[in-house]
């Protein structure tokens, strides 16, 4: 018989070539014989021999036992058993150390003999969950394994995974406004939450992987995940992406939502290789698995960025201050973050819409400290409105921008800003506002100090970035020349 190879090899580029590059193919070898089209694998012979050849690959160089053994994966007498089953590469017979038996390979088998049919269960398995069961989480890759023991939710699950569309794709930045939490287009996470009603009727493991030339490795795993567990992160998401004091952009104010998902938090884990990855993956596991992160070191990661991106481009310095206070709200109303105790509660007496700001957020102002560094800042924010209004720039932001704040400083920006304000004669702007409530957190703190520079630092550049949603200060200014 003779086959046109380069006609054939033409037909295909052809066809390859119209094909979206979103889908995957398949190339089946066949015969068209008697009006009909007869693909070799269903040829008894060829599968036989394709079954042959997988498994000659697990004897090879691992050896193989056919005296029968017990078999590594399922505990069984079994017949014959393979030396070189390394599907996942987390076993490997190339370091002499990891070789009993006077380092032979071929003796590799006694270290971990697996039978046909664990084989043939491994490695469906890997398969499925290649296929179905894995994810991405800012730039991670993962593997959502559900333990399930109830028959009846194992059905609805399988049922879901064979709906699903099978085509996955990491998203771009222009698909920012997914409603999942990994910002992953195919997150299966809240389904598998509402599929059991928020009851715990059965646990994930979040198992981190990496996959190089062929190697693969676990990164992080994050086991026992409720579903209870990730119904709460989802109604904290929502509750922070309607929150309108995040909204900075005029888009996010005419959708009157913002977007958090778990990229925010990766942005503030630095950018060390390794170290970064491991900060990123311990917060990721406090979220999913209700654990507690250090508050100190979490705010000292929230303001190494805020002040660099100062240092970069402080046009943008506004955006990344939202994200670390919408960073450090998700974390506490998810209570992963320990409270502070023994924190002096600060009454105030005024209640204009600073003061309901601080009211409302109990777990950050501890202390008449943070109540007198996110005003200074809110302070400041109202100087450098009124210079932009009057000379299109603000000097005054030069001062303070980039600098780690600490009570000395804090109290020479207060005079400083209010003779600003006298200066443009734009007092009013504070008088009946700002102005009493910050003279009455400076008396709470006395000639104590108990924070440090850093969480002064965030309470401040919290202040000067979102002082203008909370009040607008061309409204106030109306208000004003009423
Ligand atoms: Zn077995």
């Amino acid at each position: 018989m003779h086959f046109p190879i380069d006609l054939i090899k033409d037909d295909i580029s052809a066809r390859k070539n119209s094909f979206s590059r979103e889908y995957t193919y398949y190339l089946f070898a066949a015969l068209s014989q008697d009006n009909g089209i007869k693909p070799f694998f269903n040829d008894q012979e060829v599968q036989s021999a394709a079954i042959e050849e997988l498994f000659n690959r697990y004897a090879g160089k691992g050896g193989d036992i056919t005296k029968g053994g017990i078999c590594s994966v399922c505990g069984e007498e079994k017949e014959k058993l393979y030396g070189n089953f390394s599907l996942l590469k987390c076993y490997n017979l190339d370091k002499r150390g990891m070789i009993t038996g006077g380092f032979h390979k071929s003796q590799g088998v006694h270290n971990f003999p697996v039978c046909r049919e664990c084989i043939a269960d491994v490695t469906y398995g890997l398969v499925f969950a290649k296929e179905n069961l894995s994810f991405w989480m800012s730039g991670e890759n993962y593997f959502l394994l559900p333990k399930v023991r109830n028959v009846e939710i194992k059905d609805m699950l399988i049922d879901i995974l064979s709906k699903r569309s099978k085509r996955k794709k990491i998203p771009t930045l222009k698909e920012v406004e997914l409603q999942s939490i990994t910002a992953d287009e195919s997150e299966l996470l809240e389904e598998i939450a509402e599929l059991t009603k928020g009851k715990d009727t059965i646990t994930l493991s979040l198992i981190f992987y990496e996959e190089k030339n062929a190697a693969w490795r676990i990164i992080a795993e994050i086991n026992e995940v409720l579903p209870s567990r990730i119904k709460a992160i989802y109604a904290v998401k929502e509750e922070i992406d309607r929150y309108s004091l995040l909204f900075l952009s005029q888009k996010e104010r005419e959708n009157s939502r913002y977007f958090f998902d778990l990229r925010k938090l990766k942005a503030f884990a630095g950018h060390d290789g390794k170290q970064s990855r491991k900060i990123f993956l311990d917060w990721v596991d406090a979220v999913f698995r209700s654990g507690k992160i250090d508050r100190k070191n979490l705010i000292t990661k929230l303001v190494k960025t805020i002040l660099n991106q100062m240092k970069e481009n402080s046009d943008y310095y506004a955006f990344t201050v939202r994200d670390a206070w919408a960073v450090f709200l998700f974390l506490i109303k998810l209570k992963a973050i320990d409270a502070i105790a023994g924190g002096k509660s600060m009454k105030l007496a005024s209640t204009n819409p600073y003061g309901t700001f601080i009211k409302e957020n109990p777990d950050f102002f501890t202390q008449p400290e943070q109540v007198v560094s996110f005003l200074t800042g809110c302070y400041v924010s109202a100087v450098i409105y009124v210079q932009r209004q009057s000379k299109n720039k603000a000097p005054f932001f030069k001062k303070v921008h980039g600098l780690k704040l600490d009570k000395r400083r804090l109290q020479e920006l207060y005079p400083e800003a209010r003779n600003k304000l006298h200066q443009y004669d734009k007092f009013g702007l504070v008088a009946k506002t700002l102005d009493p409530l910050l003279a009455e957190a400076w008396v709470k703190v006395g000639n104590s100090w108990d924070i440090n520079d850093t969480e002064a630092t965030f309470a401040f550049t919290v202040g000067l970035a979102l002082s203008g949603n909370i009040v607008n200060p061309d409204k106030s200014e109306q208000e004003e020349d009423k």
